[in-house]
């Protein structure tokens, strides 16, 4: 029994992996080869299974991007292919970066990150009082990836007062990419959990 998926060649666990007709591929090439879990592929060959993979391997562009939704200049959505875009921002990052794209099914969480810590609800609080003389420090949406790695939206970088508008402002973009990011895991949890259901067999194997 391979420990690898057989497209991509990644290492899989017996709960990463899908089973198609000729063995097992991994949780990224299954929302790709399942058309983002509306298709099962059980009965799929390996050489169907590839040529469904290929369709987007061209990932790091815009050619296959269709923006379904965005916020600010932050966070672009494909909800068709189940991929998101963090496009380049120059007024925060004052350097060129290229955009990132990310197969929603990759992502595992995402947060609201700034510093001094105080909690969320709290910092929530103060912006709402548009009172506070504190200064927050930077203020990021992270997004941590299922093999550990992270990315950053960044929305403040140096240091900014909570009652300023620029802060405040900033800070509700940041509220919306999280909840957003929340819709759009959960959206595919409900889809994973599904799917599952009818590949019962594979977790038995
Ligand atoms: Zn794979």
């Amino acid at each position: 029994m391979g420990k690898t998926c057989d497209v991509c060649g990644k290492e899989i666990g017996l709960f990463g992996r899908f089973r198609y007709a000729d063995g097992y591929i991994c949780k990224t090439c299954y929302a790709k080869a399942s058309r983002q879990f509306t298709e099962t592929i059980r009965s799929k060959s390996l050489a169907e299974i590839k040529v469904l993979c290929a369709v987007k391997r061209d990932e790091a562009s815009f050619e296959n991007f269709k923006v379904t939704g965005k916020i600010g200049n932050y966070l672009l959505v494909d909800e068709k292919h189940g991929r998101i875009c963090i496009p380049c921002n120059r007024m925060i990052s004052q350097q060129v970066s290229e955009p990132r794209f990310y197969d929603i099914a990759t992502i595992k969480a995402c947060r609201i990150a700034y510093q001094p810590y105080m909690e969320l609800t709290e910092l929530e609080q103060l912006v709402k009082e548009q009172r506070s003389e504190q200064t927050i420090h930077y203020l990021k949406v992270i997004i941590t990836l299922e093999d550990g790695r992270e990315d950053a939206i960044t929305l403040v970088n140096k240091p900014l007062r909570i009652k300023s508008y620029a802060f405040r402002q900033s800070f509700q973009f940041a509220e919306r990419i999280q909840q957003e990011m929340d819709r759009l895991l959960n959206n595919r949890q409900k889809d994973n959990a599904e799917q599952d259901e009818g590949e019962e067999e594979y977790a038995a194997v």
